[in-house]
């Protein structure tokens, strides 16, 4: 997936667009199928670029601490790439589709294994629930013919909220 900031005729609404590629933006645009979200506009081009974008990655500086034990001859990475903000916008898409999901789910905790198969065999209702689980208990569960999804995004139990 790639986003475009995006303007309707003449800049009077900016918006953002998703798209698989930019050859898929330009076959939207060019079938009129891309429209203003505000105003509906068909007449919709790709904004200027917003600043953010014209730094350049890679040109942080990093310094290796003088403490730092001998250099060995393996290259240190010590800078993360800054993620770009396509993968932000994402990654908060990501956490709105989770909350969606589990919005009428049950939390179960350390019982989502049991409460699964309680279910999965008819000695429960059938709900959604979310809870933790480790490895082999998932391992097993899905083995079993029992459908669990990973959380993307981990969920702190409720009651270590507050
Ligand atoms: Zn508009």
């Amino acid at each position: 997936m790639i986003v475009f900031d995006l303007e309707c005729s003449g800049g009077v609404h900016r918006f953002e667009g998703w798209f698989k590629s930019s050859e898929d933006f330009a076959l939207q645009q060019d079938r009129g199928l891309v429209a203003c979200p505000r105003c509906g506009s068909a007449e919709v081009g790709k904004a200027p670029m917003a600043p953010r974008l014209a730094r350049k990655g890679n040109q942080d500086v990093v310094t290796r601490p003088s403490t730092a034990p001998a250099a060995s001859d393996q290259p240190q990475a010590l800078a993360a790439p800054s993620l770009p903000p396509g993968a932000i916008a994402a990654m908060h898409a990501l956490a709105a589709m989770q909350a969606e999901a589990i919005k009428d789910s049950r939390w179960v905790g350390d019982k989502f294994a049991a409460e699964s198969r309680a279910m999965h065999y008819g000695d429960a209702d059938q709900a959604t629930i979310h809870g933790q689980a480790t490895r082999e208990e998932a391992q097993d569960l899905l083995e079993e013919g029992i459908m669990v999804v990973p959380l993307l995004i981990p969920v702190a139990p409720p009651d270590e909220i507050n």
